[in-house]
């Protein structure tokens, strides 16, 4: 962040979300070009910002969304995402959010249960409409990342198991007013172990090779999201290398004849764009360390205390030598801490703090825990 930059912050009412549209766009310039390189469409992860002035940049980028509520369905529409490139995933849709999405005609649900694919059926047929439907596939792939994001092994309550999925296909192909147009993978969330990608695609191609023993080819796969971002280090990775994680599925991914490959990134593609920056309330001395006291609390930024996530911390009007502190929130719960023992310059009541790489899993989390106002947003241009 420029001089000037941070001068406009310091009359703004702290705590805030920043976003540098300059890197938004330019991260998303490269993850379009590199999935169009390969044919693959892209689906952004609604859930990992949902502010509307984010929506809009990226769906002038030609993506897609890829959503998880009826709620975001509805703000994909409103901020200019066409119906037919939507895709709808969840564990618990209700009969409300699946008449929602028919009504849209969204391009495909994906599904993780018979029950849920009977009352998409059923509503459907009261609509008078066709729902596509993808089966979203627990493929038992550890993904290799921290235990509250990982969604493709056996223990986590996402999608058909394996074992269940000749069935579940059987049984879809068979209701009326459901068409079951492929099949849908998401093994977790910030992967940086590209290897874990390989390893899902022979997963895949192992599925599928078995299918066509039965004579089924599904004109669908999706991969879903995953992939990560370089939280210690967000300059060294300011835009994720997309062309390494969309050559795995182009070298180890057999695709069959027709198919279209489908992605959900959220996180990579809004991740590095936003920080939350924070007032110094105060600094206060312990026995052992000292406390950096911001203005920022656990229900403007949630990570650090739901997943002990990291994000690097910047002084950014302090020059001093450096000093260690352990940076918390004003909320009362010990998990109201955003970074413990880092270096920081000499730090002071009124120096602005940067939390960096927030904007994923960021805005989107926050509440009004303690009745406190919701952080704002600005950008940068
Ligand atoms: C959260 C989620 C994503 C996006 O994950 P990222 O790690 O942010 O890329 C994609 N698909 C589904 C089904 C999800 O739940």
């Amino acid at each position: 962040m420029n001089i000037e930059t941070i001068k406009t912050f310091q009359s703004l009412k702290t705590p805030f979300y920043y976003y540098d549209t300059a890197l938004l766009r330019a991260t998303l310039q490269v993850a379009a070009q590199e999935a169009e390189h390969h044919g693959f469409h892209l689906h952004y992860a609604i859930k990992a910002n949902a502010n509307p002035k984010i929506l809009e940049i990226i769906q002038g980028y030609d993506i897609g969304a890829d959503c998880v509520s009826g709620n975001e369905v509805a703000r994909a529409t409103e901020c200019g995402f066409p119906a037919n490139r939507i895709v709808y995933a969840g564990v618990g849709k209700s009969d409300e959010e699946i008449r929602l999405a028919l009504e849209q005609e969204i391009f495909c649900f994906n599904c993780e249960s018979l029950p849920e694919i009977e009352v998409i059926n059923a509503i459907a047929g009261e609509l008078g409409k066709k729902a596509s439907v993808a089966l979203r596939v627990n493929p038992n792939v550890d993904a290799h990342t921290h235990h509250y994001i990982t969604t493709g092994i056996e223990e986590n309550k996402f999608g058909f198991y394996l074992y269940d999925l000749d069935h579940a296909i059987a049984a879809s192909r068979n209701m009326e007013n459901i068409n079951l147009i492929g099949l849908h993978f998401h093994i977790g969330s910030q992967i940086t172990d590209l290897t874990v990608f390989r390893g899902l695609c022979l997963r895949v191609n192992e599925i599928q090779a078995r299918l066509k023993e039965q004579g089924i080819l599904l004109p669908h796969i999706n991969f879903g999201g995953g992939l990560g971002i370089n939280y210690d280090c967000p300059t060294c990775g300011l835009i994720p290398d997309f062309a390494s994680y969309f050559q795995v599925f182009a070298d180890f991914f057999e695709a069959q004849p027709g198919q279209q490959l489908h992605f959900e990134l959220g996180r990579s593609l809004v991740g590095q764009c936003g920080s939350l920056i924070s007032r110094v309330l105060y600094v206060k001395e312990g026995k052992h360390k000292k406390f950096v006291i911001l203005d920022a609390g656990m229900n403007d930024l949630l990570r650090p205390a739901l997943y002990q996530a990291f994000h690097r911390i910047e002084n950014l009007t302090s020059v001093q030598p450096h000093e260690k502190y352990d940076i918390v929130g004003p909320i009362c719960e010990s998990s109201d801490c955003f970074g413990k023992d880092r270096d920081l310059p000499a730090t002071h009541r009124g120096d602005l703090l940067a939390i960096r790489s927030c904007g994923a899993y960021g805005e989107v989390m926050a509440s009004r825990y303690n009745l406190r106002e919701l952080a704002g947003s600005y950008f940068s241009e």
